[in-house]
C-alpha cells in the first residue's frame, strides 16, 4: 500500500514496494444510488455489480452467491449467543466462497482478452477456476506439487477438463512456475495475489447486509488462511461506510487452526505484522497455511474494526463440525466449522457478549471432504433382514 498505481495486468505485485495490489473502486457512481435499488435483480455477487470493478458485459457466472443465512436457534442455545447466524458459503456452485472471487475474476480475465487462466492450489481455489473457466471456454492450468494433492478437491479440477500440472517441486515451487507464466504473459494467474478476487468476495459481506434488512451484525467470524477472505469483508465495510450506507462496523474476528495460526499469534501480541511458520498442521486443510500472503492487511481489519483473533484446536473444530450437523442440519467442511468454535471459545471466554448479533461465515461444504466426516461419526450398523431387529437397534440410544 505505497500509493503506486499498475496498470499493466499481468503484474502481481507492486514493483516499487513488492506489495499486493488493491482495485480502488470508484464510488461516485453508486453512491447516488440508494440500498433498495440493488433489489431489483436477483441476489447474488453479480446484484452488487456497481461494487465491482468489472463490466456486466463481460459477466461469466454460474449464479455464484446467494447463498443462505441461517438463523441458527439450536446452535446459539447451545453455545450462549440467541442471535447467532450461520451464512452458508458451501451451497455456492462449486461448494466453496472461492465462487464469489471466481465471478469476477474469470470475467475480468475475458474483459482481458485471456485465453488462460491458472492458479497454484490444491483446493477450493483450483475447483472454483477450472469451473469458471469451463463457463468461459478458456483453457485452465492448475499447479500442482507433485505427490501433495488432495483427493477430494482435485477431483473437481480433473472433471471441470483443467489442465492438472503435477509440478516436481513444493507448492511454492509451483506457484512460482505459474508466477513465471503470468509475468511471460502467456496465462492470467488467478491465485490469491490477484487483486480482482477479494473484490468479489466483498459480496458475502453485502449479502448478510442485505439478508439482515439492510442492517449490520455486531460481529462477523471468518476463518482465516491465506487471509483475503477477511480482507475482502473490511473493504467491503469500508467501501458501505464510505459512501454513507452505514455507520456501524462489524467487529471482524478471524479464526484461525492452533496448528496454522501466525495472524493469531500476532494479533495476542498487538503486532501489525506476523511472523511466517514453518510447518502448518490442521485437519482444516484450507487453513493450512503458514505464511499467509494477505496476513499483515488481515490484521489491520481486525484492528481497525476493533474485533479479535483467536485459534482452535482441531478437536474444537471436528466438534463444532458436529454441532452444526445435528443441531442445524448444515454440513459444513472443518476450516468452515473453525468459525463456530471461535463462537463457542470467544464467548465462553466473555470476548463475545451473549446479546451480540453475529454471522459466522461458514466457508465450504462438508461433502468436499469426505474422509474427515467418516473418520470421526460411528461406522454403519449391521442389522439383520427383519422388523424385529431394526426395532431394536431404534430403540437403543
Ligand atoms: C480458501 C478457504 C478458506 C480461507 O480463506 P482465506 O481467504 O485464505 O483466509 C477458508 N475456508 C475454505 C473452505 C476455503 O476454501
Amino acid at each position: 500500500m505505497c500509493g503506486a498505481e499498475v496498470k499493466d495486468p499481468y503484474v502481481n505485485l507492486c514493483p516499487k514496494c513488492g506489495g499486493l495490489l488493491t482495485v480502488k473502486m470508484d464510488l461516485s457512481e453508486v453512491s447516488e444510488m440508494n440500498p433498495e435499488d440493488l433489489r431489483k435483480t436477483q441476489i447474488g455477487v453479480w446484484r452488487y455489480a456497481p461494487f465491482m470493478p468489472v463490466d456486466p458485459a463481460h459477466k461469466v457466472s454460474i449464479q455464484e452467491g446467494g447463498t443462505p443465512l441461517y438463523k441458527t436457534e439450536a446452535l446459539g442455545a447451545e453455545v450462549g449467543v440467541p442471535n447467532a447466524y450461520v451464512k452458508f458459503e458451501g451451497l455456492n456452485p462449486t461448494g466453496s466462497f472461492k465462487d464469489r472471487g471466481m465471478t469476477i475474476g474469470v470475467s475480468h480475465a475475458k474483459e482481458l482478452g485471456a485465453k488462460i487462466v491458472g492458479c497454484a492450489s490444491t483446493g477450493n481455489t483450483s475447483a472454483a477456476l477450472s469451473a469458471y473457466a469451463s463457463k468461459a471456454g478458456m483453457k485452465c492450468a492448475v499447479f500442482l506439487p507433485s505427490g501433495k494433492v488432495a483427493m477430494g478437491k482435485l477431483a473437481q479440477a480433473l472433471f471441470f477438463g483443467a489442465k492438472v500440472l503435477s509440478v516436481d517441486g513444493n507448492f511454492d515451487d509451483a506457484l512460482a512456475l505459474a508466477r513465471k507464466m503470468s509475468e511471460e504473459k502467456k496465462l492470467y494467474l488467478l491465485n490469491s495475489i490477484n487483486p480482482y478476487r477479494p473484490e468479489g468476495q466483498k459480496s458475502v459481506l453485502f449479502e448478510i447486509w442485505d439478508q439482515l434488512g439492510f442492517k449490520m451484525p455486531d460481529r462477523v467470524i471468518l476463518p482465516v488462511g491465506n487471509a483475503a477472505n477477511i480482507w475482502a469483508v473490511y473493504k467491503a465495510c469500508m467501501e458501505l461506510k464510505e459512501i454513507g450506507w452505514i455507520d456501524k462496523i462489524p467487529k471482524l474476528t478471524g479464526i484461525q487452526a492452533a496448528g496454522a495460526s501466525p495472524v493469531a499469534k500476532a494479533f495476542e501480541e498487538g503486532a501489525m505484522d506476523f511472523v511466517p511458520e514453518g510447518n502448518p498442521e490442521t485437519v482444516a486443510t484450507a487453513i493450512r497455511i503458514g505464511n499467509p500472503v494477505s496476513g499483515k492487511k488481515a490484521l489491520k481489519a481486525i484492528y481497525d474494526t476493533k474485533g479479535y483473533a483467536t485459534t482452535v484446536t482441531d478437536e474444537e473444530i471436528i466438534k463444532a463440525q458436529l454441532l452444526l450437523g445435528r443441531k442445524e442440519g448444515v454440513c459444513v467442511e472443518p476450516a468452515s466449522a473453525a468459525s463456530v468454535a471461535g463462537l463457542k471459545k470467544l464467548r465462553e471466554q466473555g470476548v463475545i457478549d451473549k446479546d451480540e448479533t453475529v454471522a459466522c461465515i461458514c466457508t465450504g461444504n462438508g461433502l468436499k471432504d469426505p474422509d474427515t466426516i467418516l473418520a470421526n461419526v460411528p461406522k454403519p450398523i449391521p442389522c439383520q433382514n427383519s422388523v424385529k431387529d431394526v426395532e431394536r437397534i431404534l430403540s437403543e440410544n
